[in-house]
């Protein structure tokens, strides 16, 4: 097909030919099209003196335009900025260049001396603002702005004024970074329950004024606290002995009102403190809205415990299970002997009646975001599973008391993380 080849080279320069041709057409089209759209009407005679002033045509030969307008650049322009910036209109550079800036300070000439204000410079703006009667600028007071929320989401500078507050006032231990996130929120709330005020994490005027006060409640968080008053660490590596009993123990049924929370057993007994603080969290639950929890589970002793492994182990070897894979088989969901915290009394499984899973319902949010600022922790999380040694149980509370929980809360510390840090 060798004959294809000039064939196309035919094609191409025609093409080419073509291109040169119509491209310099098209271009000479378009510019009159756009001369033609931008074209003012010619003037007569009659609107030619309206527009044009002929002093000398020795001196000016082209006439000046008596209104200045945006686009235009020239002399006038620049001495009308002058005048205008000496006024203090204007702002920007001298420069004889009609932009939007110049038109924004004629329009405010024009409105602080009665004229129109359509930002054109005609001969009365002109012969007002080079008359002795031309005012200086006197702004306007700019209304004072209701301050709108600042919520989870915000990224601006008020944000960081906020983060930088609830941070002095020790709510706040993250980034000062400007940005609303979960942290920022978490301290916000906490600033809100701390102070009075509705718990929602959203800085409306009550949280902001409140949070701005000289005399705004700060966290007490002692950043070493005596080591006599750490929380006792019970795990696997720290059990308890076999005889120990907490001191008056009480039966939350009879401490706690049935109105607030449901005790699943009339046995249950709880560390008085511990039970008491249960209270004041499930009466805070329900000012939030928060109602309907159940307790499952609170002190058990040593025995007890015992017989909860002995169970599991028999059920596994009655499966076909050796001892020892029954023993291991247990111990992913039943502690120890000894190792289990709810032989402190201090350690409650909270649920909802009649559900299954406890995970993702309200008042499982409402426990994990809550929880600690009535000294409780919630002791076995997702992402210290290698740490606690046992599975994330989202149910499991305990009580080790202010300020210890807030400190674990805001540092992110399991109770292992906590104690290893505070012991000298
Ligand atoms: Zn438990």
């Amino acid at each position: 097909m060798k004959w294809l080849r000039p064939l196309l080279w035919a094609v191409l320069a025609l093409f080419c030919i073509g291109i040169a041709v119509m491209v310099p057409r098209a271009l000479d089209a378009y510019k009159t099209l756009d001369t033609e759209r931008n074209a003012t009407p010619t003037p007569t005679a009659d609107t030619q003196s309206m527009f044009y002033v002929t002093v000398d045509p020795n001196n000016t030969p082209e006439p000046t335009p008596l209104v200045l307008k945006r686009g235009m650049e020239n002399d006038a322009v620049k001495k009308m900025q002058q005048a205008l910036k000496d006024l203090g209109y204007y702002e920007g550079a001298v420069d004889g260049q009609f932009g939007s800036g110049t038109a924004e300070a004629v329009t405010l000439f024009q409105s602080q001396h009665g004229l129109t204000a359509d930002g054109l410079a005609g001969s009365d703006t002109l012969s007002l603002l080079y008359s002795s009667n031309a005012e200086k600028y006197v702004p306007t007071p700019t209304p004072t702005v209701t301050p709108s929320v600042i919520r989870k989401g915000e990224h601006s500078d008020r944000v960081t004024a906020v983060q930088e507050r609830l941070q002095e006032l020790r709510y706040y231990t993250g980034a000062i970074d400007g940005q609303f996130g979960g942290g920022t929120e978490e301290a916000v709330r906490l600033f809100q329950r701390q102070n009075g005020l509705d718990v929602d994490g959203i800085i409306g005027s009550l949280t902001l004024t409140a949070m701005m006060d000289e005399n705004a409640a700060g966290i007490v968080i002692t950043p070493t606290p005596d080591p006599a008053t750490l929380p006792v660490l019970v795990n696997r590596d720290n059990p308890l002995d076999a005889s120990f009993v907490p001191d008056n123990l009480v039966l939350l049924r009879n401490v706690l009102p049935s109105s607030l929370v449901y005790v699943k057993g009339s046995e249950i007994e709880g560390d008085p403190t511990a039970a008491d603080a249960l209270g004041r969290m499930f009466r805070a639950a329900a000012n939030d809205g928060v109602t309907n929890w159940q307790i499952s589970s609170g002190y058990r002793s040593y025995a007890y415990q015992k017989k909860l492994f002995d169970d599991s182990v028999d059920e596994f070897m009655a499966g076909g299970s050796t001892y020892a894979s029954a023993v291991s088989s247990t111990r992913l969901t039943v502690a120890d002997p000894g190792t289990s915290e709810h032989q402190l009394g201090l350690a409650f499984d909270i649920t909802v009646p009649d559900t299954a899973i406890f995970k993702g319902t309200e008042q499982q949010i409402w426990l994990y975001e809550n929880c600690w600022e009535f000294g409780f922790i919630i002791r076995y999380q997702e992402d210290k599973e290698d740490i606690t040694g046992y599975l994330a149980e989202d149910w499991h509370i305990r009580y080790t008391g202010l300020p210890h929980s807030l400190t674990m809360r805001n540092r992110d510390w399991s109770l292992e993380e906590y104690i290893e840090a505070m012991e000298p």
